[in-house]
Formats: structure tokens, sequence, C-alpha cells
């Protein structure tokens, strides 16, 4: 019976495996996790009565990879979908005021955050006519380049920051937002892109006889999104092996194609590895087996977060808020990257009476906040808090997480990057490479991407027996 080793326990890893599980149902599989729980980012706590994401605090239905997966696991009936308001009102942190993100071609007809000026080159992105550079491209530089100065300063950096937590000069715009450069080279603008592809979701939804799709969501479950998680690995049962760490492989002559060592037992034989641990682990693990490609993989940066989560009484916050929170875009240097009102995002985040909201500190430009101990980071958030949101009393509840590597970083001359490593990877038969380094950080990309390369290890293990 072939046997599969997947490194690495989170979403991505435990997708790959119980993905493998149904295409290649004749093979063995082991999921190697160091800590004591399998999840990897994904971490919901219950505190009293809150109920803190301490990761992820949502996914979005853009693909169906995770409505399926979902589906597959039965847990269709414990959804929730983000309030209707965190879907409408998205707010900005400038000059000291939260200002309202602007939707739709009214809003942006309107919005004040942008002159008239810069209202104008927004507005006029579907005409433009500018051809993109031969390099790699920024987001600042593409956002600049369609929509005019201004609405770079204001609305990449927003995009940067509340997704990556990163800094839109230094990203590359294919490589994080792909579907952007496609909708310029396909339909000619970003706006026309978007168009086509709304019609198109209708077009297809109407010849699979189902209703006209509303808009992209965000969902979580009622316990919270490490219910996915751990489903997964209930599914997976023995499988799933915590506490052990994998240091190295190498081919093996006399054992399967492949030998794992881990940090505390006797070496495993596997016929095929999938390393779906960070990139940074990827490269240690690969570093004596294949240096060059261990030296690509390492070469991917990641940011480092704090999540401080504080809860307040109800009558403490004069602001009853209804809407997903707002983003302190980074070039304007605050304590806080963004703060997501999770209790308005989904019910039962906080009992009645109380809120329950989460700050994301630190990022690429103040990565020295994951330092800071517990009571500065507090301290700083709540003065974030008593500024925007008006808050009059103290957090009755905090909960700090530290990520010292977060997200990894898509920067400049990412894609070459990647396609580098799977040149160099490809080298090795059996071997198999994915996780959040690589082809997106969102866990819709995540469990997208552990579906594909399940797919590829199920097709190799048949072909190899
Ligand atoms: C603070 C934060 C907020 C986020 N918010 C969102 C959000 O709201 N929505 C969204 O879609 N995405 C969000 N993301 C991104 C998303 O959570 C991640 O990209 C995704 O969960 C990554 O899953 P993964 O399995 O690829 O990696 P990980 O979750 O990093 O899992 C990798 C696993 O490998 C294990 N490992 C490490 N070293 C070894 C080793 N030597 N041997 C074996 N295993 C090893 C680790 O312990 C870990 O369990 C957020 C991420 C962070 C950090």
């Amino acid at each position: 019976m072939p046997h599969v080793v997947v490194v690495g326990g989170g979403l991505t890893g435990l997708t790959v495996a119980f993905r493998l599980k149904q295409f290649a149902p004749g093979a063995a599989v082991t999921v190697l996790e160091p800590r004591d729980r399998p999840g990897g980012n994904v971490r919901t706590e219950a505190h009293r009565a809150f109920r803190v994401e301490c990761g992820p605090n949502g996914f979005l239905d853009r693909t169906p990879a995770v409505p399926d997966l979902v589906r597959d696991l039965g847990l269709s009936g414990q959804l929730v979908a983000a309030s209707e308001g965190s879907r409408k009102n998205r707010y900005l942190f400038l000059d000291g005021k939260l200002r309202k993100m602007p939707r739709g071609p009214l809003g942006l007809l309107t919005t004040p955050l942008l002159s008239f000026r810069g209202r104008w080159k927004l507005l006029t992105e579907a005409w433009r006519k500018s051809a993109p550079p031969a390099r790699d491209e920024s987001v600042q530089e593409f956002v600049t380049r369609r929509a005019g100065p201004e609405a770079a300063n204001v609305f990449a950096d927003a995009l940067v920051t509340g997704i990556h937590g990163g800094d839109p000069a230094l990203l590359s715009v294919g490589a994080a937002f792909p579907r952007l450069p496609v909708m310029e080279r396909e339909a000619g603008s970003v706006v026309r892109g978007f168009l086509r592809a709304s019609k198109q979701r209708k077009r297809d939804a109407k010849e699979r006889g189902e209703p006209a799709p509303g808009p992209m969501r965000m969902w979580s479950f009622r316990d919270g999104l490490q219910v996915l998680t751990d489903a997964l690995a209930a599914q997976l049962g023995g499988a799933v092996k915590c506490g052990v760490a994998v240091q190295s492989m190498s081919e093996a002559a006399s054992m399967g194609a492949w030998q794992v060592d881990t940090a505390s037992g006797k070496p495993l034989a596997a016929d095929a590895v999938v390393l779906a641990c960070p990139a940074y682990e990827q490269a240690a693990i690969l570093a004596d087996l294949d240096a060059p490609l261990a030296a690509e993989i390492g070469a991917i940066p990641y940011n480092r977060i704090a999540v401080v989560a504080l809860a307040y009484r109800q009558e403490h916050c004069p602001a009853r808020v209804d809407g997903f929170g707002y983003i302190a875009p980074q070039n304007t240097r605050r304590d806080v990257l963004g703060v997501q009102w999770c209790s308005s995002i989904f019910p039962d985040r906080a009992p009645p009476g109380f809120v329950l909201w989460r700050a994301l500190c630190g990022g690429v430009h103040r990565a020295e906040q994951v330092e800071w101990d517990d009571d500065r980071l507090a301290k700083a958030v709540h003065e974030e808090m008593k500024l925007a949101m008006g808050v009059t009393g103290e957090p009755v509840f905090r909960r700090i997480a530290r990520w010292p590597a977060a997200i990894p970083q898509y920067v400049l001359g990412h894609l070459d990057r990647v396609a580098r490593i799977d040149a160099l990877a490809a080298r090795h038969r059996g071997l198999f490479l994915t996780g959040n380094a690589y082809r997106g950080v969102a866990m819709a990309d995540c469990v997208e991407q552990a579906g594909l390369v399940a797919a590829k290890v199920a097709q190799f293990v048949q072909h190899s027996a």
C-alpha cells in the first residue's frame, strides 16, 4: 500500500490528506504536526461567553472550494454568514476619523476620500488605455496606472493592509491579486473585467438552473472557524500525529522512495511527501536534499502580526456599530493595522450587552509590535479604540495571540520565484510543495490548492503502484 506523508497539519495539510483519502482510497496517509493540536493558523478559543478567533476570522465563498469542503464534511448546517451590515459598511481610519469606504459607482462618484480629480481618474478606469510594464508590477504601481495616484494611496494600501498586512509598493499585483492583471488583459480594464465576471457568473448559474448568485460573502461556523479544521482532523482520525516535527527528508534506497526524519522518533518511509508547512520550515527540511531549492523557498518573506481581542460593555461604546470594521492604512503608521468588529460580523461572538473587537497590529512596517508585552499591546489598542470608537470604559476582557511569521508576502518577483521552485521541485519524484506561501494566502486559496495537489498526488501514487 503506498504511503503518503503530509508535513504540516494546518488547513492546507489536513485538506490535502482528506481529499487524498477520497481520490486514492488505497493509499495510507500520515499527517505530521509539531504542535499539540492540528489546525495551524486556524484557532478559535472560548473565554467565558466570548468566542475569539486568534487567526483567520472568516472565509470567502469566492470559489466553490471551501463550500464544497464544508458540504463534504457535513458541516453546512453549522455555517453562519457574515451580517449584511458587515458586507456593506467598511471604514478607513484617516485624519482622526472613521470614514466609510465607498461602494458601487455612486459611492465612488461622491466619496469624500478622493478629490474631484481623484474620483474622475478612478471612474474613467474603464476607458483608460495604458500598457502594463514588461517587468513585474507592484500593487501600488498597478492601481496608480489604472486609477490614478490618489486611489492608489487610499485604496491600494487599504486592500493590501486588510488582506496581506503588507506594503503595496513591495507586493506583486500578479501574485497578490492575480485577477486584476488578468481582467486588464482580457477585458481592457478592471471595472469591465468585474462586470464581465459578474455577468458570466449569472449566465453559469442560469445554465445550471440555479438562482442568480448573490455577492461574495464571508462565512464562519456557529462555534468558530476551528470547527472546519477539527472536523478535518476528526475524519482523518489516527492519521494525524501531533507533537511530531519533521527535520529533514532524503531519498531512501531501502525504505520507500523517501525517508522522513522527525525530531522525536524513528524515520518514516514514504512513497510521496507533501510539504504543507510554512515556507521557512520547508526550506529547512529540504536544505540537505537540495540547497538551491531550499534557498528559493526560504527567500519567501513573512510579516509579523499580533491579534489583540478586546471586549467592552456595550454601554461604554457610544456608537452601536453595524459593519465589518476599519483599516488604518499602513502609511498612517498607527498602532493598529485594522480592527474587526467580530460581534457585529458574526452572531454569538460576545454575550448580550458586550462587544468583541479584535485589532491586528504589526505588519511589515510595525513588526516590532509583536515583541511588545501584553500590557503594552492591550493599552495601545485600547487608546486607539478610545480615539476611533469613542469607548468610555476599560475592556472587560482581553486575549492576545502573536504570529511571529504570520502571512507570507508575495513580493515583486514572487511568480518567477514560484516558477523556479516548481522547476527545481519537479526533479524530485514524489515531492509535492503546497501551503499559503505559493499561490494565495486566503483560506479559500489554501483549500483550492490543497484539492489540486491531492489530485496530483493521487495520480502519482496510482501510477507508481
Ligand atoms: C492573524 C491572521 C489572520 C488571518 N485572517 C484570515 C481571514 O480572515 N481569512 C482568510 O481567508 N485567511 C486569513 N488568514 C490566512 C489563513 O489563515 C492562512 O493562510 C491559512 O490558514 C494557512 O494554512 P496553511 O495550512 O497553509 O498554513 P499553517 O496554518 O501555517 O499550517 C502549517 C502547519 O505546519 C506546521 N509545521 C511547522 N513546522 C513543521 C515541521 N517542521 N514539521 C511538520 N509540520 C510543521 C505548523 O505547526 C502548522 O500547523 C489569516 C492569517 C493570520 C496569521
